[in-house]
């Protein structure tokens, strides 16, 4: 006998639909089976559902969503707007957020993103330090932090403690940078370690380590930190995300960012540049050649403005990508694979971009991408649905109109580019529902500590 027996209507476990598909669980949630036919004779709870991986959001600062759609209007006197005036307003919000303030942000924010199907998030997490830039008596308070919230809002973490130190290339830490700051490699290897201590008494979370850029950490203290850092870790690093990025680098390393990172480091799949936007052909097709993945968040690159990742010419070269949600503007996952692809699409004015071969599929591509290095972004090695790991997915209703009517192989595409919020009926963790009809099962009480927190801060 198990514990518990769910049917779905099918399931995709990246490769191929189960269907219909039973799903036997002990009592953690954990699965024991995975069958198109019912084991024993025991009763199975049915699901009118379809079932996928449970999404793996790549990339999230957390305390960003506080500012989410605040900040899509002309600064008084000014003619135009970008990337770095955004960052200056982003740089007072990081002034402001108490870790109380944080776990209430993030909590609210980690419940949407369970309501898109996120079951697990990378928080590349760099707001260390108390108001005045003197770290917490817990070094790892915020992200302890983080930890808490992913726990009120019933989705798993990877905290990537980052290090950050410099202003620009060649510039040190301006003041309202204070809070990001660590004084020195020790520094942040004593803080990494803290985040281990945090992280290895809660099991929904785990660990990566991340250098914020390269405009961020000197080319020393990047190597240093990589080198030395546990090599089981996952590794990010924000890179090429503005042309201004690049041609500082170009005037002080003598190398664009990918260039120097593929020339420096030792780039394999626990690599994941976030961004990559502003890279050569030639450097897509070594980065592709490198195993390093590249976390796009398009949403976010949209909104800054900051311009087209050569996502054919990566691909062509086998390259793999996932998408994270960076500021948060956007978290929905198939809008972010939408307005990847309609990119693309709008630029050559041809279809179906991300096919290099004929007869694949969009949407099945994009899922595949999204979902597999998206868990490898977070450090998750085991296959989705694998036997012995947890029962997480994201559920889409059987009965919506174009599901119902879509053949299983065009269900994804119908997913990806036809359906919204409607057509979800719920996230599940660990085999339970944490989001059943668009309703987060703690919904109310993450609202009211949001909003609370969110006119604090405002005023
Ligand atoms: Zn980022």
């Amino acid at each position: 006998m198990y514990y518990r027996i769910l049917r779905f209507d099918a399931l995709w476990d990246t490769t191929q639909w189960i269907t219909p598909a039973y799903v036997a669980l002990d009592s953690k949630g954990l699965i024991a089976a995975v069958s198109t036919t019912p084991a024993y004779d025991q009763p199975a709870e049915r699901i009118a559902g379809f079932a996928l991986p449970g999404y793996h959001n790549a990339h999230s600062h957390a305390f960003q969503y506080a500012m989410a759609g605040l900040a899509e209007h002309l600064p008084t006197h000014a003619l135009e707007d970008d990337f770095w005036t955004w960052r200056e307003a982003m740089y007072r919000l990081a002034l402001t957020v108490s870790p109380d303030a944080m776990e209430d942000i993030a909590a609210m924010l980690y419940a949407q993103m369970a309501a898109c199907g996120y079951t697990s998030v990378a928080e590349f997490h760099y707001l260390h330090h108390d108001t005045n830039g003197h770290p917490y008596d817990n070094k790892a308070e915020m992200g302890q932090r983080l930890i808490a919230a992913a726990s009120r809002a019933g989705i798993k973490i990877t905290l990537i403690p980052t290090f950050y130190q410099r202003g620009g290339f060649g510039k040190p830490a301006q003041p309202q940078q204070r809070r990001f700051v660590s004084a020195s490699v020790e520094d942040f290897f004593d803080l990494l370690e803290s985040s281990r201590t945090a992280v290895s008494s809660a099991d929904h979370a785990r660990l990566g380590v991340a250098v914020h850029s390269l405009r961020a950490a000197t080319t020393e203290d990047t190597r240093t930190i990589f080198s030395q850092a546990d090599p089981t870790l996952i590794r990010h690093i924000h890179a090429a995300e503005q042309q201004k990025e690049v041609d500082d680098c170009l005037a002080h390393l003598g190398e664009r960012p990918v260039a120097w990172l593929l020339r420096h480091l030792p780039l394999d799949a626990r690599y994941h540049l976030i961004h990559a936007t502003h890279i050569l052909d030639d450097e897509a097709r070594a980065l592709a050649q490198s195993g390093a993945h590249v976390v796009l968040c398009p949403s976010t690159e949209g909104n800054l403005g900051d311009g087209f990742f050569p996502l054919r010419t990566f691909m062509e070269a086998g390259g793999r990508w996932s998408i994270g949600t960076d500021s948060h503007i956007g978290i929905d996952l198939c809008e972010e694979l939408r307005w990847m692809d309609y990119v693309q699409r709008l630029r050559r004015q041809k279809r179906n971009r991300l096919c290099i071969h004929a007869d694949q599929d969009s949407g099945q591509i994009a899922l595949q991408h999204a979902i597999q290095n998206g868990r490898a972004a977070n450090g998750h090695t085991a296959p989705p649905f694998a036997i012995g790991q947890p029962l997480d997915a994201v559920v889409y209703d059987a009965h919506h109109p174009l599901l119902a009517a879509a053949p299983s192989e065009r269900r994804l595409s119908t997913i990806v580019y036809a359906s919204d919020a409607c057509a979800r009926l719920g996230t599940l963790v660990n085999g339970q529902w944490i989001v059943h009809h668009r309703q987060h099962r703690h919904q109310d009480a993450l609202r009211t500590a949001f909003l609370r927190t969110l006119r604090s801060l405002q005023a």
